[in-house]
Formats: structure tokens, sequence, C-alpha cells
């Protein structure tokens, strides 16, 4: 298996809107790697044409240094899982997976031998013979994933295939793609628009926005050095705060003086910027500290071993404070607390 994937600035118009914008990525060989961003960026649109199900204005798509823009969806040898379960109604389990291998000419013998594999990698080895309506909405997934591999693709492309699922059902089913990816060493791209699935199963993540690419990096990266005021925004949750830049690299924000990031917009000294504060980066202080900015517990959330406080400051939209649970367990709803700004560097961007 070989299967390096490189789009080159790819332009997709409809009419007047552009769902992809000079879209450049390169997903190396055995690679898992998520789209992720907000509804209508251009997410499914790029699987589309890497598939072969939708053409490019601009741009190249290329597997292993070939360019394969001209070729067929049905010569380009991907396997696709969609959001909706798209098995055969009227095949069984068992005939929905060697479908795919009998269209490729495989012998029935082996046909058999693989289909029942695939059944027992994707842990249904005694629903072969049950009918797509006989299965649970995760079980049809994997039969449907399961299909997708039986030919051995160069290349897997999954568009949102968790979301008609529930939570639960949705991590295990996600983490058994995950196994069954790092199994088969397939190089492959997912579509989502959920952050926590795209971080929890992928190597990177390209974060797109109207059609373009914002950033793409491992999910830790992402989160703890995003470079653009949107990969802030949208990845992980931040509180969007005032602030006015001074003439030192700095922001007053509260009643602090906080360095600014290095990715952040250039603004001239005495913006108005909003300031991107992660709830973790905010942490509890004495009353009596010069630079603690004071509030009122408006809300506390019990998530386990953290928890979250939503605090009033003066007219400012509620402040969320993310803490370990034990440094919050005297703390309730009416209390008055004090809290400062602990990161080094904050994110800002022009006020909108
Ligand atoms: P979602 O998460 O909601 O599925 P997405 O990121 O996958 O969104 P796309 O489906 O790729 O977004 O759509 C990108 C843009 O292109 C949207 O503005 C959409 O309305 C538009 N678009 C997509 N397909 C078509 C089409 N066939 N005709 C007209 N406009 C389209």
């Amino acid at each position: 298996m070989a299967n390096k994937l490189e789009l080159q600035s790819l332009v997709r118009r409809f009419r007047e809107v552009r769902a992809l914008d000079d879209f450049s990525l390169e997903v190396k060989k055995g690679e898992f790697v998520s789209l992720l961003g907000p509804s209508g960026c251009g997410k499914t649109t790029a699987l589309r044409i890497i598939a072969g199900l939708d053409k490019q204005d601009f741009g190249n798509v290329l597997v292993d240094k070939k360019d394969i823009s001209n070729i067929p969806a049905n010569r380009r040898n991907m396997g696709m899982v969609f959001q909706q379960y798209s098995l055969f109604p009227n095949l069984t389990a068992y005939e929905n997976i060697a479908f795919g291998l009998s269209v490729r000419g495989e012998k029935s013998e082996k046909q058999k031998i693989k289909a029942l594999e695939l059944l027992e990698l994707v842990g249904l080895p005694s629903h072969g013979a049950r009918l797509p309506h006989q299965l649970s909405g995760g079980q049809q997934q994997r039969i449907a994933l399961a299909r997708a591999l039986a030919f051995g693709p160069d290349i897997l492309l999954l568009d949102e295939p968790l979301s008609a699922l529930d939570a639960q059902v949705r991590i295990q089913i996600r983490e058994e793609i995950r196994r069954i990816q790092l199994d088969f060493g397939i190089t492959t791209v997912f579509v989502t628009h959920d952050q926590e699935e795209a971080m929890a199963i992928s190597d990177r993540v390209a974060v797109m926005n109207h059609g373009k690419l914002e950033q793409i990096d491992s999910p830790s990266k992402l989160y703890n050095s995003p470079q653009t005021s949107f990969v802030a925004g949208f990845v992980g949750s931040a509180n969007h705060l005032p602030g006015e830049l001074d003439s030192s690299g700095s922001v007053r924000v509260l009643k602090q003086r906080v360095g600014i990031s290095k990715f952040s917009e250039h603004l001239g000294k005495g913006s108005r910027v909003t300031v991107l504060v992660r709830p973790e980066d905010l942490k509890l202080v004495s009353q009596r500290e010069d630079n603690a900015t004071q509030g009122v517990v408006s809300l506390k959330s019990f998530l386990g071993p953290n928890s979250t406080l939503g605090v009033s400051v003066g007219d400012l939209p509620l402040i969320h404070l993310l803490l370990d649970s034990k440094d919050s367990k005297n703390i309730n709803v009416g209390d008055e607390i004090s809290f400062v700004i602990k990161a080094d560097d904050v994110m800002v961007k022009a006020v909108e």
C-alpha cells in the first residue's frame, strides 16, 4: 500500500459561493487527518473532490505524486463511509461486505474468507446473516466500514460517519475506527464538525474556514499554539474579553497586563481588541492581590475531576474558569471570588 494524498490549491465555486478557495493539504502515508470546521466551510466538498464525486474548478488531487483529477470515482480505489448508513437494504451484512469484493472480481471462495475476516475485525462475527434494518446504527456503521475496507482501498474517506449515533456509541465506534485504521495503516481523511471527535482520533487536524485551510497540526499543537484567532476561538473554549493594546507588545485586560501571542493579528497601540483567554488559564487568588479581578459566581458545573465556574464581572459576558474540583468544592453560587490570568501570553483579535 502506498498512498500519500496531496490537494494542491483547490478551488470549487458554486455560483458566488467559494466552497474551496485555494485549499491545499498533504496527508502522509498511513496518516489519519480530520477536516474540521463550521458548517459550510467546505469539508464535504473537499472529500467529494478527493473521491471523484465532484470536480474542482482549479487545482490538482495527487495520490503518490500522480495527478488523479481526471480519473473517475470508480477507478480511484478509495473506500468511503457516509453519515447516513448507506448499506444495501436488501442484502445481509455479509453480502454487503462481499458485494464490493465481487464487483472487483474476487473469486467467491476468497470473497467468503475476506468478508468473514472483516466481520470479525469489526466485532460482528455472528451478525453476517442480518439485514441492515436488523442492526443498530452503530452496527450498521461498522458494516459500512468493513465494506469500505473490503477491496483494499488506497485511501479511506469518512464523511461524518458518527453523527447519527448517540453519544456513547459514538465514542466506542470512533475508537474502533482508529484501531482498525492503525491496524491497516491506511491513509484516512475524516470529516467532522465535532472538535472533540477530531482531537480524539487524529494524527493531525486540518481546521478550515470559508473554504481555506487555517491551520493543520497535531491536536495538542492546535490547542496550545493556535496560529490564528479563528483557530483559538474554534478549538477548545475561550472567554472573549475586551482589552486594549499597549506599546510594549502586551495587552491590558481585566486588571492585568499580559503578553500577546506572536500569532495575534497585528494591530496598533491603543487598539481596542478582543482577548481570548482559555478557562483553564484563569486562576483563583486571594482578594488582596492587586491585579486580581473580583466577580460573583453565577453558575457552577461539576464535570468529575474538573468543575467550571461562570463568574459575573460588571457588565462583561459571563467569564468561565475551569478548576480542579477539589479546589472549587467550597465555592458556591453567590460567592464573591477573585481571579487572575495566569497565561504568559494570550491571543488577541480586532473587535468584530
Ligand atoms: P456541513 O458541516 O454543514 O456539512 P461543509 O463544511 O461540509 O458543511 P460543504 O457541504 O462542503 O460544507 O459546502 C460548502 C459551501 O458550498 C456551502 O456554502 C454550501 O452551501 C455550498 N455548496 C455545497 N455543495 C453545493 C451545491 N451542489 N450547489 C450549491 N452550493 C453548494
